[in-house]
């Protein structure tokens, strides 16, 4: 059984892309798990608080544990929600310049296809195959094309982009101290559209302290609460799980591909379901991510199989890193900007031969990080992995 976090716009949501100024205010393209976190936590409050004028605020009685226990506990993470629950496209898929997208019968479309096994190949070999990595193929001589943005598998061998539905709203400033209208300032608003679901995953706790408070609830998101836009209904659902192959199947499947091109070696592949936050040492940003980065979700894990995973070294990462900028509501305050590795980046791990034994040492404690994330801040929904996706080995067009 999987559980379902659903977000239905009632009204259209601007979730800022940054908080600069500026009168054009984009919104991004999901609902990050911060924001949900957030909203529920206000909501949460104007249903047990009790609003305090002076401190203008809402406080909770004493006794209440259960607050805590569900905004402020690691063990509880509010995960990104994506356009129907679909995933991020990695970012080895490309496609055709002109034609690119999914195949599909009813439009002209040249296909997906994924790079990384041949970015591999040409990293290790110095060869690659130019008719599958630089042009479309045998009909089309067009060159290949990043190819971004949300899919599904339907079925065998079907890939559904997700689309997502926006427009610009003009709006009237608001009075930062005073929260009305700022007179003789306009500016103009990208939105999400409304009548579209976005959905994030659930784990089985969330899901039991969730349902009770905010099923079928209506809660505010976004910028300009108070002027008619980010207005969602809230669905807590448990549903059919399907997370496709087991990650051992999966593990064999993309070694069983890359043996044919590298013999003798042995690979898995980090793919980013979120944006993840990663610090070295001395807390300085990385914009990669390194095996030593996976060992802070392992530490319950048997020593022999950390010490499978220490064989690996990074390949290749084929990445894109953003600024975050987010915005304290409760204390009214800028936070300071952090740096994040995009959802969608990959990450190409390699090793010298491994036992069968190793071999299931490795996908269990890779199953663990799976399950744990990576990075900083991963209860608001930074640092989701899934390890050897079958993007990157299954169908070879999609
Ligand atoms: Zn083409």
């Amino acid at each position: 059984m999987g559980y379902q976090l659903q977000i239905y716009l009632k009204s259209p949501v601007c979730i800022s892309k940054n908080k600069g100024v500026g009168n054009v205010i984009e919104t991004v393209d999901y609902v990050p798990g911060n924001t949900i976190r957030g909203a529920l936590a206000i909501r949460y409050l104007e249903i047990q608080g009790r609003w305090d004028q002076e401190k203008r605020l809402y406080a909770l009685p004493e006794e209440n544990r259960e607050f805590n226990d569900i905004f402020n506990s690691d063990k509880m993470c509010f995960h990104n929600a994506y356009i129907e629950g679909k995933r991020v496209v990695p970012f080895t898929a490309s496609s055709c310049k002109y034609q690119g997208g999914f195949l599909d019968s009813k439009r002209d479309m040249h296909g997906v296809r994924d790079t990384l096994i041949e970015l591999a190949r040409y990293e290790l070999t110095g060869e690659y195959d130019r008719d599958r990595f630089d042009i479309c193929g045998e009909i089309c001589k067009a060159p290949m094309d990043r190819f971004r943005g949300y899919y599904a598998k339907e079925s065998e061998a079907i890939y559904e982009k997700g689309t997502i539905f926006k427009r610009f709203i003009a709006r009237t400033a608001l009075n930062e101290y005073f929260e009305t209208a700022s007179s003789g300032n306009l500016y103009t608003v990208e939105v999400l559209n409304e009548g579209q679901t976005f959905i994030a995953e659930l784990n089985e706790g969330l899901f039991d302290r969730l349902k009770p408070l905010f099923d079928k609830s209506i809660i505010r998101i976004g910028r300009s609460k108070s002027r008619g836009l980010g207005e969602v209904e809230i669905r807590v659902r448990k549903t059919e799980e399907d997370n496709g192959h087991l990650l051992v199947n999966r593990f064999k499947e993309l070694n069983n591909k890359m043996k044919n091109l590298v013999p003798g070696k042995f690979f898995f592949t980090l793919t980013l379901l979120s944006d993840a936050i990663v610090l070295d040492e001395i807390l300085r940003y990385k914009s990669t991510i390194e095996i030593n980065d996976l060992l802070d979700s392992t530490q319950n894990s048997p020593s022999e199989a950390i010490e499978v995973l220490q064989k690996f070294k990074l390949l290749r990462g084929v990445l894109s890193t953003r600024i975050i900028s987010e915005w304290n509501y409760a204390l009214k305050l800028p936070q300071e900007d952090s740096l994040s590795i995009e959802k969608g980046s990959v990450f190409l791990f390699m090793s010298e031969s491994l036992s069968d034994n190793k071999i299931i040492q490795l996908t269990t404690i890779l199953n663990t990080i799976e399950n744990t994330g990576l990075g900083e801040r991963r209860n608001k929904g930074y640092g989701r992995v899934r390890f050897c996706d079958e993007f990157h080995w299954e169908d070879n067009i999609k």
